[in-house]
């Protein structure tokens, strides 16, 4: 383990001082407590020997700097690294790198590994569409490529335990009076946060209070908050919901602070959650290199979605050179056991958990095309980038030059997974706990049938 942090440490600084922006890496690192720090760490001993790779398909580069946050979505990433999937594929100088928030993530992204930061890795959707247009960058293009999904579910909204007993359940419509009330009540309206706006977790809690009859933007207060600061707010009585992915929410219940409204496998099953992209310009450079580092993923996911291995998970992620958080809190949800608290019944079964590889509706780790078009609508429902993204047609030129799915196809026949290659970019109509279809032939319908919404 010493061994192991001393090299992290060393290559973290020596990639930090190589030019002026890496100082601005460094300084988003040295402002976070140690837990919440930007580390870099490269693997241990790998478990799986350099594979054979046929002379034609040497990737042209070992090297690649991905970023991920400390949540059960970067599974994948982590588990290519430590298993030696990434090095099997001659992805032998990959660095795996923890990024201090989402925002981190975006700006490491924007100035890429050349300025210290990172070349691509974990993301919440939409942001590879929002960077390729310059959306979060202050007009800065910066043309992104998503390559897989990393995982499905995994994902939950905790409530503070002052709301035990108002109704807070999959169906929120019970404590609509109470919520709405609030502000006579408190003096303030609810308070509801996620990591960062107009992603995956913003989606999921608006979902679920708009299904509720809730509007999100008049009847609440959502706000941006650290996963950190939220926890704390949940605790001190001034935040009173928090949007988020395991470890969070089990968190949240064994340390008695609040009880879960509702799962996001319950919401809408198998939805599609977090993805990896990484930066065009260093994908066109290296496209072999690319399917290696895909290759890699798709083996790694394989390996977790197997249950006699989801301790060996749990014991890798929890360390302290990855999430640094005790064992004991990535036990239940990789089993897929939720305890839900506030009288509600438990919710158990491999299948409501954190999934990677495959899942009873297709494929996990093939993106759809269909579920970027449904991030890009449901940010149409609520009007966010309506300057940029207010038209269909729009839409589509922005899937169709981000998702490369051609990609995945590609790698995944290379490397032998032709069983579990999807036949369609579409998977199909999608169905939510409320009833509402979402039909990726016919986007308008869904928009249509939505109560709530900003268009
Ligand atoms: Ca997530």
């Amino acid at each position: 383990m010493s061994y192991f942090s001393g090299v992290t440490r060393r290559k973290f600084l020596a990639t930090a001082g190589l030019s002026a922006a890496g100082s601005v890496f460094l300084k988003g690192c040295l402002g976070n407590p140690p837990s919440q720090m930007t580390a870099t760490t490269t693997p241990t001993t790998p478990a799986v020997a350099p594979g054979p790779v046929a002379a034609g398909d040497a990737p042209e580069t070992p090297t690649v700097k991905l970023g991920y946050l400390p949540i059960v979505e970067s599974v994948p990433l982590i588990i290519a690294q430590e298993k030696g999937f990434f090095a099997k594929y001659g992805m032998t100088g990959v660095e795996v790198s923890k990024q201090a928030s989402w925002a981190a993530a975006r700006d490491n992204v924007t100035i890429g590994s050349a300025g210290g930061g990172i070349d691509g890795g974990q993301w919440q959707m939409p942001m590879p569409h929002l960077l390729s247009e310059g959306i979060i960058t202050d007009g800065k293009k910066v043309p992104m490529y998503v390559l897989a999904m990393l995982n499905t579910q995994g994902n939950g909204i905790a409530i503070a335990n002052a709301h035990a007993g108002k109704g807070f359940g999959l169906d929120v419509s019970g404590a609509a009076d109470y919520i709405k009330g609030f502000s006579a009540s408190q003096g303030r309206k609810f308070k509801a946060s996620f990591t960062f706006p107009n992603a995956n977790q913003d989606f999921w809690i608006r979902y679920w209070f708009a299904a509720g009859g809730i509007d999100p933007d008049s009847d609440i207060e959502l706000l941006t908050v650290p996963a950190a600061e939220t926890v704390q707010g949940l605790r001190n009585g001034t935040m009173d919901a928090f949007s988020t992915g395991d470890p969070w929410p089990i968190r949240i219940l064994t340390d008695k602070i609040g009880f879960l409204g509702a799962l996001t496998h319950q919401m809408w099953g198998f939805h599609p959650e977090e993805y990896l992209a990484v930066r065009a310009d260093w994908v066109d450079a290296n496209p072999k290199a690319t399917k290696a580092l895909l290759k890699g993923v798709m083996e790694a996911q394989q390996w977790a979605d197997k249950p006699e291995n989801r301790a060996e998970i749990v014991q890798i992620v929890a360390g302290r050179n990855y999430f640094n958080i005790p064992p004991e809190v990535l036990t239940n949800p990789f089993k897929g056991d939720y305890i839900m608290g506030d009288g509600k019944a438990d919710v158990t079964g491999f299948d409501s958990g954190p999934l990677y590889w495959k899942d009873p509706k297709g494929s996990v780790s093939y993106p759809y095309k269909s579920h970027d078009l449904w991030f890009l609508t449901e940010s149409m429902r609520w009007g966010f980038h309506k300057d940029k993204i207010n038209d269909f047609d729009t839409v589509k030129r922005i899937i169709d030059s981000v998702n490369r799915e051609d990609l995945w196809r590609e790698a995944a026949t290379e490397a032998g997974f032709t069983a579990d290659i999807p036949s369609d970019t579409s998977r199909g109509i999608e169905t939510f706990f409320d009833g509402i279809k979402f039909d990726p032939a016919n986007p308008e319908a869904y928009l249509s049938s939505l109560k709530i919404k900003r268009v």
